[in-house]
């Protein structure tokens, strides 16, 4: 049921995990399509208020693209109370229906598809092959769900003595608020609205503050598709408006990618509030480790140490940290690591060919130059590449440290940190990484079946990836989520994840 990349992306041989290029012509061809739907773009609140617009600013160069409207306390909660009122009719909407406006939704975006990738490109700084496999895994996450609610919401009859009839019924549960973050700002988004839609929920939509203007387009498809405008409510804007759509009593649950921190503070606001207690889906990011033995291929490593950490500009939750290699072939390993690191293109993420593009904006890239420099100031920076001095690009680092546990907090952005161990520190050192408390993804690199099987069983991480690289995770194949401080769970694209959105309801009749 998933979306065939032959048949949507002809220019790119393309799945959530990689694109490569393909078909020239066709790729010719994206470009155009890319050039045509060119426009303006515009985002605002559902409901109506006095705020400003202001204007988004390009990570890649500081240039318009469009203008914003952000949503406050007051329409907050007029949007709030419009789609409280509307959830009894979408609840009361036959669950095919629900399935086949999202459905629909998924083939208006790959439509569109020359409108979503230049936005994709401007406002979130992405590569074209980052752009499509996002566009990609947006739509997969429409059909995926859809197809889970076709299966689950529905009445189910249950087993029971005769004259019983048991059956159980999943509804949605009210209004769902949805936050969403900047690095994945049209897979995320729509993944997290489309689960709480199909499974017959009202949803208020909080996309990241850094990239409203895809996300304002993404409602509007999904409006376009069949969901009723008072169902699906859209507030963008900073914190501030999270943290009062989460306040609200009416909120029947919250999904949330993001920061540990800020999934604390959801789940005290939410445990702070009167009435019903609603529960919080939380994905978060990791200090994620690969470790890699002395039997591993070092081309394939480096291949896939290259894409987990430098990929996206190693804006990803699932991003490699910190890269763990055994003592014997570490030197080696790391020469040959700094010479591929040193043929990546960094720079303008539309020019076809560049591999790390810009930083979110500013505020992230101070953030890790300033993380940069503490680190050489300790003398521990080994190899630093060059980006361009305009714009909010951050070079690939690598920073060699001397124990795992140095590395204390989640660097979001292209910097990767090595270690090395001893033979018989295995176990010690899957501890260490353990210990962090984190467990979002965690990589394996070796040739020793005993090894894998171990580390499969253990499961240090909710995705485990052994001898490829650990982003990309496809939906459907590759159900994304850890536990600890990287979340809750249920994990996204996975078989239980619309399960986490629905009320349930047993009816016993006495027949
Ligand atoms: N699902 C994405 C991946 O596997 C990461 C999502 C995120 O960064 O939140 O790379």
């Amino acid at each position: 049921r998933l979306a065939k990349p032959s048949q949507i992306y002809a220019p790119l041989r393309a799945n959530s995990q990689g694109v490569e290029f393909g078909d020239r012509r066709a790729l010719a061809a994206l470009l155009e399509e890319m050039d045509a739907a060119r426009e303006p773009s515009e985002a605002e609140p559902s409901a109506a208020t006095k705020s400003a617009p202001r204007d988004a600013a390009s990570p890649i160069d500081g240039a318009r693209v469009g203008r914003v409207i952000e949503a406050d306390a007051d329409n907050v909660r007029t949007m709030m109370a419009a789609a409280s009122a509307a959830f009894p009719r979408w609840n009361a909407t036959p669950v095919a229906t629900r399935a086949q406006i999202v459905e629909s939704a998924a083939g208006l975006l790959e439509a569109r598809r020359g409108a979503f990738i230049p936005l994709l490109q401007s406002e979130g700084g992405k590569t074209l092959d980052d752009a499509l496999a996002e566009l990609r895994e947006a739509a997969d996450m429409c059909r995926y769900y859809a197809g889970q609610a076709r299966a689950i919401c529905c009445e189910h009859r249950l087993p029971g003595p005769t004259g019983e009839d048991n059956r159980l019924r999943y509804d949605g549960r009210g209004v769902f608020v949805c936050i969403s973050p900047w690095n994945f700002p049209l897979a995320i988004f729509l993944g997290q609205v489309a689960a709480a839609l199909v499974a017959g929920n009202a949803v208020v939509a909080k996309p990241a503050e850094q990239t409203p203007l895809i996300a304002a387009k993404a409602v509007a498809l999904l409006h376009e598709a069949g969901v009723p405008r008072d169902v699906l409510q859209f507030a963008p804007g900073a914190g501030d408006v999270g943290a009062a759509l989460v306040a609200d009593s009416r909120v029947a649950g919250v999904v949330f990618t993001g920061s540990a921190e800020v999934a604390q503070k959801i789940n005290r606001s939410l445990a702070a509030r009167e009435g019903a207690i609603a529960p919080l889906i939380a994905e978060t990011g990791g200090i994620n480790a690969m470790i890699v033995d002395s039997t591993a291929l070092i081309e394939q490593v480096v291949d896939d140490v290259l894409a987990s950490a430098f990929r996206s500009a190693g804006q990803r939750c699932s991003a490699l940290r910190l890269l763990c290699l055994q003592e014997d072939i570490a030197a080696g390993a790391i020469e040959t690591l700094i010479g591929a690191t040193k043929e990546l293109r960094i720079g303008d993420p539309r020019e076809l060919g560049v591999h790390v593009g810009p930083v979110i904006d500013d505020e992230a890239k101070q953030r890790l130059d300033a993380y940069i420099a503490e680190q050489k100031s300790l003398g521990r920076v080994i190899y630093e590449g060059e980006a361009p001095t305009s714009g909010t690009y951050v070079a690939p680092h690598i920073i060699r440290l001397g124990r795992v546990s140095d590395l204390r907090q989640e660097v979001f952005g292209p910097a990767l940190h090595v270690t090395s161990w001893r033979a018989e520190e295995f176990d010690a050192l899957l501890r260490e990484v353990e210990a962090s408390g984190f467990g979002l993804t965690f990589g394996l690199q070796t040739r020793i079946e005993e090894r894998i099987r171990f580390v499969a069983a253990r499961g240090p991480a909710g995705n485990v990836y052994v001898n490829r690289n650990m982003i990309g995770a496809v939906v459907g194949s590759q159900p994304f989520g850890g536990f600890g401080l990287s979340g809750t769970g249920p994990k996204a694209g996975g078989p239980d994840y619309l399960r986490r959105f629905v009320r349930e309801t047993t009816v016993t009749i006495n027949v």
